[in-house]
């Protein structure tokens, strides 16, 4: 039974042309926040309903809700906001849908959940309708909250072209972008998308993971258990800040030189190979596409570091060893300088130590910020690529120069002293530093003017032996 109902708006208005009108299957919360954004764009909603009756009254005001097989009588495009897992309801209605366009919003619980696409599925349904798979990528929350809160881009795939412009016609008119991705066997690739989480991310958090459990234990055992054992002192309230401040900037640093290293190694795979035109290993790939990533967390290590920095002075411990400071000193320090006749030397050496140390961790840091800045799309979006490289590649570069000059004024002399070796092992900072130094220098060789020649000829294809291998190649085009 076809049951009509009208709200009240919609009975003193005109129904608009077929053009203008739009159905969506499905009374839903994807259903209805579609049909309302579509009404405030100015289309005619047509709601197809299992009980038009009881839906009537959950529909957005100016929509109208019918039956299916009413409702798609209405209009030419129908958007279908069902669950795949109910779509043979829509066998029955295979003729009235022929030569209309379905649109398919499904989206899926985890990924190949089903042996075909939802939309492939759909369009073995009905096979006399057009079906083009889009819109699945938002959210029903994100279509209510209107265009200027919603993410603007909708995929679209499907087989016919005029099916396609159709859809297109409606995002554009609801104020997205749309992309056309090509044939519905796409679709799978459209429903897994919104299952994605964080693809890009997974490595570089698991590399930040591994490190800081690696050094926070190596670090634990060298600083509060070593203390323990050969003292018996109990630091462990070390582990909250001073520890913690040791992790971060070794992680940060370290996770830096792994952003750069691998435009390093592709380099150098340039350079052996004499071509650009061979493939990377799928590894150094996946480890390129994730530098980003890899720059952003090191940034948030290094912003960690800067925190626990800060809040030095605050500590109880550095106010307590202060206090006794001021109380002690100066009457036993005055004792042992009269005892022992000598003044107490302002040492430049150490001035220059300290505040270079300072300096170097303020200007990477600087620079840090800026490369985090620069990676933002909207900010890539106004560089050219000239300016995006110059700050990616050489202030990139640079930033690791300065951190690393930073870690090793930290550490001084003390690379020397047999006392920083605990039980024979090194201090986390000169494990840290292997890595950016590794990269530093590999780069130094790459911007020697021979090897950079090279590897400048080899990015514009030149290939090494490419003459002798292909004799023609070498002639010139016109004779
Ligand atoms: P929902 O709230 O469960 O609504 C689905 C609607 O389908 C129901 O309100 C009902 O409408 C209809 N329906 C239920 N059982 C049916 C059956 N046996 N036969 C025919 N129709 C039936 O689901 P939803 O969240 O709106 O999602 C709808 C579709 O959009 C799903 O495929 C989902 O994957 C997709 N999607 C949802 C979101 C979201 O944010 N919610 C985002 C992207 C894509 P009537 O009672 O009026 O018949």
């Amino acid at each position: 039974i076809e049951c009509v109902s009208l709200s009240p708006m919609m009975e003193a208005v005109p129904a608009p042309p077929e053009s203008e009108r739009v159905c969506v299957f499905g009374t839903g919360d994807m259903g209805r926040s579609l049909g309302l954004r579509l009404l405030q764009a100015g289309y005619g909603v047509v709601f197809g309903s299992r009980r038009p009756h009881s839906s009537s009254s959950l529909i957005p005001h100016g929509a109208q809700v019918l039956g299916h097989a009413a409702a798609s009588q209405s209009a030419h495009l129908i958007f279908i906001a069902v669950q795949r897992e109910h779509y043979d309801f829509l066998v029955p209605l295979a003729n009235q849908l022929k030569g209309k366009v379905l649109v398919d919003l499904s989206n899926n619980l985890r990924k190949n959940q089903y042996p075909e696409a939802n939309a492939e599925y759909l369009q073995s349904l009905v096979p006399g309708a057009e079906v083009v798979k889009g819109f699945n990528t938002l959210s029903a929350w994100s279509l209510q909250n209107g265009p200027s809160d919603a993410n603007r881009q909708v995929y679209i795939c499907g087989e016919s072209v005029e099916a396609k412009q159709a859809v297109i016609a409606v995002a554009i008119k609801l104020g997205f972008s749309a992309l056309d991705q090509g044939f519905l066997s796409v679709a799978r690739e459209l429903e897994d998308f919104p299952l994605q989480l964080f693809p890009q991310w997974r490595l570089p958090l698991r590399i930040a993971i591994g490190l800081s459990a690696a050094f926070f234990f190596y670090l634990l055992i060298r600083d509060i258990i070593y203390a323990y054992v050969t003292q018996s002192k109990d630091i462990s309230f070390r582990i909250m800040v001073s520890l913690a401040n040791k992790v971060c900037p070794i992680v940060s640093l370290i996770m830096l030189s792994l952003c750069y290293l691998p435009g390093v190694l592709a380099s150098f795979l340039q350079l052996y190979r004499g071509t650009k035109y061979r493939r990377f290993p799928d590894w150094l790939d996946r480890w390129m596409l994730c530098r980003k990533q890899l720059g952003l967390l090191a940034l948030g290590f290094a912003f960690l570091h800067v925190l626990y920095t800060l809040i030095i002075p605050i500590r109880y411990y550095v106010r307590f060893k202060a206090l006794v400071l001021i109380i002690n000193t100066p009457l036993s320090l005055s004792l042992s300088q009269i005892r022992e006749n000598r003044t107490t030397q302002f040492d430049t050496t150490t001035a220059w130590r300290g505040d270079s140390y300072l300096s170097l961790g303020i200007l990477g840091f600087g620079l840090y910020v800026l490369l985090g800045i620069t990676s933002l799309p909207s900010v890539i979006n106004t560089l050219s690529w000239r300016e995006f490289s110059f700050i990616q590649s050489k202030l990139g570069h640079l930033t690791l120069l300065l951190c690393t000059a930073h870690t090793y004024l930290y550490g001084w002399n003390r690379f020397l002293s047999s006392s920083t070796y605990k039980w024979y092992t090194p201090p986390g900072y000169m494990l840290c530093l292997v890595l950016p130094s590794v990269v530093l220098l590999l780069k130094l060789l790459l911007i020697t003017p021979c090897v950079d020649r090279t590897i400048t000829r080899i990015r514009q294809g030149w290939e090494r032996g490419a003459d002798q291998r292909n004799p023609k190649d070498s002639q010139p085009l016109i004779p």
